[in-house]
């Protein structure tokens, strides 16, 4: 086997009984990008120090004795693959987009100093589309990623880059980040993890905001017990977040059982819209749970029909809010600057600046939320999104009072191929149907692979979505381990 294969678990034991070094891990992961990144284009950037960061790793585990060894924190030597929307200190971050192409980030977001202090290394920044606008990641400003399992297909978005690199062992782990499902729908189509934790577990601060209300940084990985450790060093408290809440969580417990857990099956997401190849594989990852223990009800949440269409308010109204710091003043592209660009007055620099740098979707988006939260039409738009916002919040609070937790598809479709709905913002929207309530929430989700769907020969992958409540991360990624153990035992 090779190293860069190995999962967060593994690496760190080996790391500790010096199997091999920290540099040799590396190394594995450098061949394996050098090898394939010309045609997955997972990375958008490779760091060229990431191997001086492992030799100093090595030296101080050469230092260590046993005891000292077993002691280092658990990403002690990890090598990391960052989504490309998370501020490195030192390293260009673009968002994907051109209007960030020569953009340096001057400071660390909190979790990039969090896994700095553990001993993580940072490979490179991941591709995803623009500003996370986007389910295929063809958003991006630079170049699509292609899916590891077909190369004819997208990886899913926006953090397809992420969940690309995981799953053909570009890295051993990755972060993303989830606005409308924007970990799960990726880690769904790659066959991989994706946890997108509970609004305010994790601190935004350096993450370049979409939508402020729904973001939140997460994991993607090889393992749910891989995906807990990286939430476990992320997560927490930050002066610089006030959103970010709440501490001490506990780890997953070890043994949790299935024996007696209560899963709600809503029956609004086994649909029309839903694939019957890929509802069969979820009936028979819950079968397994059955056959486990488990106690299976159908439930409903009444309301799932209007949270694609309230997203599709509050998300633009946040973005046209958000994105207005990109105005060819502060950062990045700016017409002032640009030999390509002509201006003649103040307005020019916003507006050339803005044209040239912004892509179609995120143009698209702008206008939307400029028009929803204008004067005429705020009440009428942007309020009454509100209003169902609520709603979908309680569809939740009252399933997860009879049910531990909550299970069906992670998206209705395998993934689809490149080129496929790029024209069409509506296909592409509905690739998030099971996913983006879950945002509006606030509620925690994880995605792991149920099983495969074939298609033009290939195996494509099929996520199973778990929902549980508010800030019970240790519960979700509990019945997510037990799940993942009997799915790859049958
Ligand atoms: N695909 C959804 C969108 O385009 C979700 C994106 C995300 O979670 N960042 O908004």
């Amino acid at each position: 086997m090779k190293l860069n294969e190995l999962t967060i678990t593994e690496a760190a034991e080996g790391i500790r009984k010096k199997n091999f070094t920290v540099t040799e891990l590396v190394l594995d992961c450098l061949r394996a990008i050098k090898e394939k990144n010309s045609e997955l284009h997972a990375y958008l950037e490779v760091f060229d120090d990431a191997l001086d960061e492992a030799k100093k790793a090595d030296e101080i585990l050469g230092a260590a004795n046993h005891e000292e060894r077993i002691k280092l924190p658990p990403l002690f030597g990890i090598p990391l693959a960052i989504k490309d929307n998370i501020l490195i200190e030192g390293k260009r971050c673009t968002a994907g987009s051109k209007i960030l192409e020569n953009y340096v980030a001057n400071y660390n977001a909190t979790v990039i100093r969090k896994l700095k202090k553990q001993g993580a290394i940072f490979l490179g920044k991941a591709n995803l589309d623009e500003f996370a606008m986007g389910s295929s990641t063809e958003n991006s400003a630079y170049v699509s990623t292609k899916n590891p399992n077909d190369i004819s297909r997208i990886p899913g978005g926006s953090s397809g880059g992420s969940a690309a690199a995981v799953a053909a062992n570009l890295c051993v782990a990755a972060l993303g980040s989830d606005t409308g499902g924007s970990i799960r729908q990726p880690a769904s189509f790659c066959g991989i993890v994706g946890l997108k934790p509970t609004y305010g577990a994790v601190s935004r601060h350096g993450l370049i905001a979409m939508a402020s209300s729904l973001d939140q940084i997460g994991p993607l990985a090889k393992s749910v017990e891989d995906a807990a450790i990286l939430f476990d060093a992320i997560k927490g408290k930050d002066d610089f977040d006030s959103t970010a809440v709440k501490d001490n969580y506990k780890l997953p417990t070890i043994n949790y059982k299935l024996n007696g857990v209560r899963v709600g099956i809503p029956k609004e997401y086994f649909g029309k819209g839903l694939e019957s190849e890929v509802k069969r594989v979820i009936e028979n990852a819950v079968g397994k749970m059955e056959q486990a223990g488990a106690i299976i009800k159908e439930i409903s949440l009444p309301h799932s029909e209007y949270a694609l269409p309230t997203y599709y308010i509050v998300v633009p109204s946040e973005v046209s809010a958000n994105l207005a710091r990109f105005d060819g003043i502060r950062y990045g592209v700016s017409a002032v600057t640009s030999h390509q660009l002509s201006i003649s007055n103040l307005y020019d620099v916003y507006a050339k600046s803005r044209a040239f740098g912004f892509g179609a979707e995120v143009k698209r988006r702008i206008m939307l939320g400029t028009y929803t939260l204008s004067a005429g039409y705020y009440d009428a738009y942007y309020v009454k999104a509100q209003k169902v916002r609520r709603l979908i919040r309680q569809d939740f609070e009252h399933a997860l009072d009879a049910v531990d937790i909550i299970a069906g598809p992670t998206t209705p479709t395998p993934a689809f191929h490149l080129g496929e709905r790029a024209d069409d913002p509506l296909q592409m929207y509905l690739a998030d149907i099971y996913t983006v309530a879950v945002n509006l929430a606030g509620v925690p989700a994880i995605s792991i692979p149920a099983g495969c769907v074939e298609r033009e020969g290939k195996k494509l992958p099929v996520g199973l979505q778990f929902i549980g409540k508010w800030f019970e991360e240790e519960k979700l990624l509990g019945i997510a381990k037990e799940t993942e153990k009997i799915i790859k035992l049958h």
